[in-house]
C-alpha cells in the first residue's frame, strides 16, 4: 500500500491521542474494553474534526489548481463547512458555502449558533438553500461553482463531507496507519473500530487502511444518514477507488463493509431519546461530549452493541470520535434540563 506517494499539507497537530474509557466500560459490564481516538481534538482550526484529516490530502491539489476560493456544501449545522471555512482562512483562500435545510429544526437559534456562527466569523460567504438531505452531488453546489467563476474567481470544488473527491478517502487510510503505529507502542491490537458513517469517506478510508492487515470488516460503521443504501454504496465506491489509488493489492468488495443501520432513526440530524441518553451517559461517566447528529448516534450504537454482546468478551474496541460537538448549541431545547 502506498499512501506516502501523496502530498500532504499539515493542518492537524499530529497523531491524535487514544484514551481509555474505563468508567463507561465498567458501567457496561466490564467484558469489553472501550477506547477513544480523539479526532475531535486533532487541530487548532476552529475545533477540528474528521474533515481536517481528509483535507490534508486535498489542499495540495487545491493550491496546485490555482484556485482562490474553496466551494463546498452541507447542512445548516454542517461541521464539514465550518472546517473548510477554517482551512480556507488558514491558507489564505476565500470560502463559499452552500448550506441546505437538511434538518427539520425547531430551535430558534438553529441557523445562528454553533458551526454556522463560526463559519460566518471566519469570513465565509454563506448561501442558505431550501433543499432537503442528500449526500449526493447537488445542483446548488454546482450553481455556486459557476457563480464564483462568473464573478472572475477560480473555484476549487469540495463535495459534501469531502467524500466524493478523488483524494477524499486518503486521510483515513492514514488514520489506520497511525493506529497501527500506536498499537505497536501500546503492545496490543484493537479488535474493532467504531465509526459514524454518513457521506462515507471516513469509513471508506479506514476500510482500505485496515484491509492492509486483514481488519477491513472489523471497522463497524454506524449509519447516521438514515439513507443507508445510498451511504453503503458510497462507502464501497470510495473504498474501491481509494484502494486503487494507494495500490492495495487485495482490492475491496462489499463483504469488507460493515454498516449497521439501527441507530440513525428518526431522521438525519434528529436525535432519538436513546441517542440523547447515550450522549448523557458518556458525558456523565467520561466527560466526553458527543453531538446529536453524528457521534451521539455512533455512541448509542456502540453502547447498544456492547449490551447485546456483539463484541466477544475481552474485545478491545476503539471508538473514533470524529468531532461535531459545536452543533449541540443548535439543539438547546433538548438539553434544558441536562
Ligand atoms: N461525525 C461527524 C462529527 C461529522 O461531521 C461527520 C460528517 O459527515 C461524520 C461523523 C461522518 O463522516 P463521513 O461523512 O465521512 O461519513
Amino acid at each position: 500500500m502506498r499512501l506516502d506517494k501523496f502530498e500532504k499539507y499539515k493542518l492537524t497537530f499530529g497523531p491524535t491521542p487514544i484514551e481509555t474509557l474505563p468508567r463507561l466500560s465498567a458501567h457496561l459490564g466490564g467484558d469489553v474494553e472501550l477506547y477513544a481516538k480523539r479526532e475531535d481534538c486533532n487541530s487548532g482550526l476552529a475545533f477540528g474534526g474528521n474533515k481536517v484529516r481528509k483535507m490534508e490530502y486535498i489542499i495540495p491539489d487545491a493550491i496546485k489548481s490555482g484556485a482562490d476560493t474553496l466551494v463546498t456544501i452541507g447542512g445548516v449545522q454542517s461541521n464539514h463547512t465550518r472546517q473548510v471555512a477554517a482551512i480556507a482562512a488558514k491558507i489564505g483562500m476565500k470560502c463559499r458555502l452552500v448550506q441546505e435545510s437538511w434538518v427539520p429544526f425547531n430551535d430558534a437559534v438553529y441557523d445562528r449558533v454553533g458551526n454556522i456562527l463560526m463559519s460566518r466569523v471566519m469570513g465565509a460567504e454563506i448561501e442558505l438553500v431550501d433543499e432537503g438531505f442528500d449526500i449526493g452531488i447537488r445542483e446548488s453546489w454546482e450553481a455556486a461553482l459557476a457563480d464564483v467563476k462568473a464573478k472572475g474567481g477560480v473555484p476549487y470544488p469540495i463535495p459534501a463531507g469531502a467524500s466524493v473527491h478523488k483524494y477524499g478517502g486518503l486521510g483515513f487510510v492514514g488514520f489506520a496507519e497511525e493506529v497501527r503505529a500506536q498499537e505497536a507502542e501500546l503492545g496490543f491490537k484493537f479488535d474493532y473500530v467504531v465509526v459514524c458513517t454518513v457521506t462515507g469517506s471516513t469509513h471508506a478510508g479506514m476500510v482500505v487502511g485496515f484491509a492492509e492487515d486483514g481488519r477491513a470488516d472489523k471497522v463497524v460503521g454506524i449509519d447516521a444518514s438514515a439513507t443507508p443504501d445510498q451511504t453503503r454504496a458510497q462507502v464501497l465506491e470510495i473504498a474501491q477507488k481509494t484502494a486503487d489509488l494507494v495500490e492495495l493489492e487485495r482490492g475491496i468488495s462489499d463483504r469488507d463493509i460493515t454498516l449497521i443501520e439501527d441507530y440513525a432513526y428518526p431522521l438525519y440530524g434528529v436525535p432519538s431519546d436513546e441517542t440523547n441518553e447515550a450522549i448523557r451517559l458518556c458525558g456523565r461517566l467520561e466527560g466526553m461530549m458527543t453531538d446529536p447528529v453524528y457521534e451521539g448516534k455512533s455512541m448509542q450504537g456502540m453502547i447498544d452493541l456492547v449490551r447485546k454482546g456483539y463484541f466477544p468478551k475481552g474485545s478491545r474496541v476503539l471508538y473514533a470520535h470524529l468531532g461535531g460537538v459545536p452543533a449541540i448549541n443548535a439543539y438547546s431545547y433538548l438539553y434544558r434540563n441536562g
